[in-house]
């Protein structure tokens, strides 16, 4: 335990030589009473635990804040020990150690591919300091470190949330050891006999390739010591993981992976690192293509340093970094290092700057840490625990939508943490969201009020749209009823009559539901209309007959089948293929995933089979201008050709078969029966014009 003080103490030191130190002592006593008989699994003292997370934080170059965050972040909040601390614990520190707490609540029980991304952005947003998520980093790397002791179950866990959440999060940090550490420990759980395998093989290929090293070393300090470069030598440890994505990759054996044998030249300035490049590339032969400047172009993340692949002694292919070390300083410590220099600023050559141009060295210390660009999003989860990523100030209709489309359409209220609440309610991180629906329930124009989804808004606005649309349609059709009973025109006649599509086109409209729509929003004139309507009233009945000439009459364009789903209109109809039901029948919605509502007949036997819960009242538009189902009996002797021909007479009237039933008579004649819709003039012409067919006997309804 002193040990580990020590160490701490002295990795402080050697990073703030000039600050006050004496808080390591202080604090001590009261780190060990805080974690007095606490043990972890492994019997060790948890003290050990909070020790290790503080040491790694110290590496870091990390402040005294940040390591009294470290000290207590597992301690038990209620504890005396709080007192003793004093001026100690300052309200950052109190921030840091709260949001620690938040952060360990984030328990991710299985994450798909998709979801690794926004639990890093959310443990980002939680931890909103980075001094918080580097702590944590720290308190993971540990965890790792002393896995062994966990149910397998667990280990698992907390390995995929490190080779999925940490180490991506470590990169991004620019904390290049801590990711390569957290990626191999993750590496060995999820991947035991190959970790165990390759770990192996490596050994024995540095093993058989020591002397070669040290021959590369050798020659490499020789040559730049000839040159005056000041500089460190050495071959860089591997990297298990990343061999093994690698290998995975090409499939390739561990010979074939060039940079196996890789070193590291550090240097004092940046004129330097080119000075060393120019030498390597003189004494070995430069692999093509293989030569990187982070330098002039860093990474992302800050990384900076030169690359090159060489064919060294006995043309062995080996990989060189070569940086200042200043620039490895950042590698390795990543954010926290550019914070460090930013403290140091009066005392440093800013030899290499190029890196630290991205931070701004004027911010106060608490709006350089802050992770004020991740505020913007909550994360939230589904009763089975999926997460769902939301801009700030979401609710739940918002939620509903994003989960799925159908959700959304028919959301009637909200639980958040098993709690029922209004729709309205803004949605907070953490927050476990269910959503009740009802197949009768559709959007409202008030919930435009509070959804701040682009997702939610425009459906919730075309939904209403469609809905004001049907009701300026009904105004149209009943502009034009009142107009036509005042003139004593008949409205069915004009509908009915095959110049309809000519009059359309003439106002330059696609069907006459987007007349009467046009009408209903005042973009067309009823005088206009009428204007049309004059001269075929005048030329009274005989009409239909001069036209029969005409090859077919257009049929009316209706958007779907005339079905009311729950008393409205215009709602998204299918005709289930099971049953084919037709007008005049009873029949019931069952509301599908993503296609509408699919229409079965009452009795259709599937329908005792679908989720009841989903199925909605459907009820058949009847509507005296649109027609009427109807069912005609046409009894016909039994001759070929008949049927073609009765069908003739039903395409000039524009009239559409819905379904078409036969039934065998015993003196050799066939009943026909013919389903369709019709008004009740169309139904006396057809009844007519069927009857003059050869071969028919009777047609009767
Ligand atoms: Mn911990």
């Amino acid at each position: 335990m002193q040990e580990l003080f020590e160490r701490i103490r002295e990795e402080y030191r050697s990073h703030f030589p000039e600050a006050d130190a004496s808080f390591v002592e202080r604090v001590r006593p009261v780190v060990q009473k805080a974690y007095a008989g606490q043990k972890r699994l492994s019997g060790e003292p948890y003290l050990t635990h909070a020790l290790n997370v503080a040491l790694t934080v110290a590496r870091m170059g990390l402040g005294q804040e940040t390591l009294m965050a470290a000290w207590f972040h597992d301690a038990p909040a209620d504890g005396a020990w709080r007192q003793e601390l004093g001026d100690l614990w300052t309200p950052t520190v109190k921030r840091l150690v709260e949001n620690l707490n938040r952060l360990r609540s984030i328990r991710p029980q299985s994450m798909t591919p998709e979801e690794h991304e926004g639990y890093r952005r959310m443990v980002l947003a939680v931890g909103a300091d980075l001094r918080a998520v580097l702590v944590r980093v720290a308190d993971r790397l540990d965890n790792m470190r002393t896995l062994s002791v966990l149910s397998p179950a667990e280990q698992q866990r907390l390995a995929l949330e490190a080779r999925h959440v940490f180490a991506p999060l470590a990169n991004r940090l620019g904390l290049q050891s801590v990711k390569s550490e957290l990626e191999n420990l993750a590496f060995s759980v999820l991947e035991p006999e190959a970790y165990a395998r390759l770990d192996a093989e490596v050994r024995e290929f540095e093993r058989s390739r020591a002397h070669y090293v040290e021959e590369v070393v050798a020659v490499l300090k020789k040559r730049l010591a000839e040159m005056d470069i000041p500089a460190v030598v050495y071959g860089r440890p591997k990297h298990l993981y990343s061999i093994h994505l690698k290998m995975q990759d090409g499939g390739k054996q561990l010979e074939d992976i060039h940079d196996l044998i890789g070193f590291r030249i550090l240097v004092d300035t940046p004129a330097q690192c080119y000075g060393a490049l120019g030498l390597v590339h003189s004494l070995f032969k430069p692999v093509e293509g293989r030569f990187k400047d982070y330098i002039a172009v860093p990474k992302p993340n800050g990384y900076q340093s030169l690359h090159t692949t060489v064919l060294g002694p006995r043309s062995r292919r080996v990989e060189i970094q070569i940086r200042t070390h200043h620039m490895h300083e950042i590698a390795e410590k990543g954010v926290a290092a550019h914070w460090f220099y930013k403290e140091r600023r009066q005392k440093t050559r800013y030899a290499d700057g190029a890196a630290l141009a991205q931070v701004d060295l004027h911010a106060s210390d608490d709006a350089f840490w802050s992770l004020e660009q991740y505020q913007t999003e909550v994360f939230v989860f589904t009763p089975q625990g999926r997460l769902v990523v939301l801009p700030i100030g979401s609710c739940p209709v918002d939620f509903a939508f994003m989960v799925h489309s159908a959700v959304g359409m028919h959301c009637v209220g909200a639980r958040v943490n098993g709690q029922m609440v209004p729709l309205r309610t803004q949605l907070r991180t953490m927050d476990t969201v269910e959503i009740l629906t009802s197949a009768g329930q559709w959007p409202k124009a008030d919930w435009l009020k509070f959804v701040v989804t682009s997702k939610a808004r425009g459906k919730i606005r075309s939904y209403l749209n469609q809905v004001e649309r049907e009701r300026l349609r009904l105004r149209g059709r009943e502009l034009l009823e009142k107009e036509f009973k005042r003139r004593k025109i008949s409205l069915s006649r004009f509908l009915r009559e095959e110049h309809l599509p000519a009059v359309l086109e003439e106002l330059k409209v696609q069907s006459l539901e987007d007349l009467l729509l046009a009408l209903g929003e005042e973009k067309i004139t009823l005088e206009k209309v009428l204007a049309f309507v004059e001269p075929v009233a005048g030329q009274g009945g005989h009409e239909t007959e001069k036209r029969e000439e005409r090859p077919k009459a257009q049929p009316r364009r209706i958007s779907g089948p005339p079905i009311e789903i729950d008393g409205l209109r215009n709602v998204l109809v299918k005709l289930a293929l099971c049953c084919h039901p037709v007008p005049g029948e009873e029949i019931v919605g069952f509301v599908t995933r993503a296609q509408g509502v699919s229409v079965h007949r009452q009795d259709c036997p599937r329908v005792a089979q679908l989720e009841p819960g989903r199925l909605v009242q459907a009820r058949w538009i009847l509507d005296a201008q649109l027609g009427e189902p109807v069912r005609l009996r046409v009894v016909t002797a039994d001759r070929p050709g008949i049927l073609a021909q009765l069908s003739e007479v039903f395409a000039q009237q524009g009239v559409n078969i819905r379904k078409i039933t036969t039934e065998v008579l015993r003196n050799g004649r066939t009943a026909i029966h013919f389903h369709f819709t019709a008004s009740k003039v169309q139904q006396e012409i057809l009844v007519r014009n069927l009857k003059r067919v050869k071969g028919v006997h009777s047609a009767s309804r």
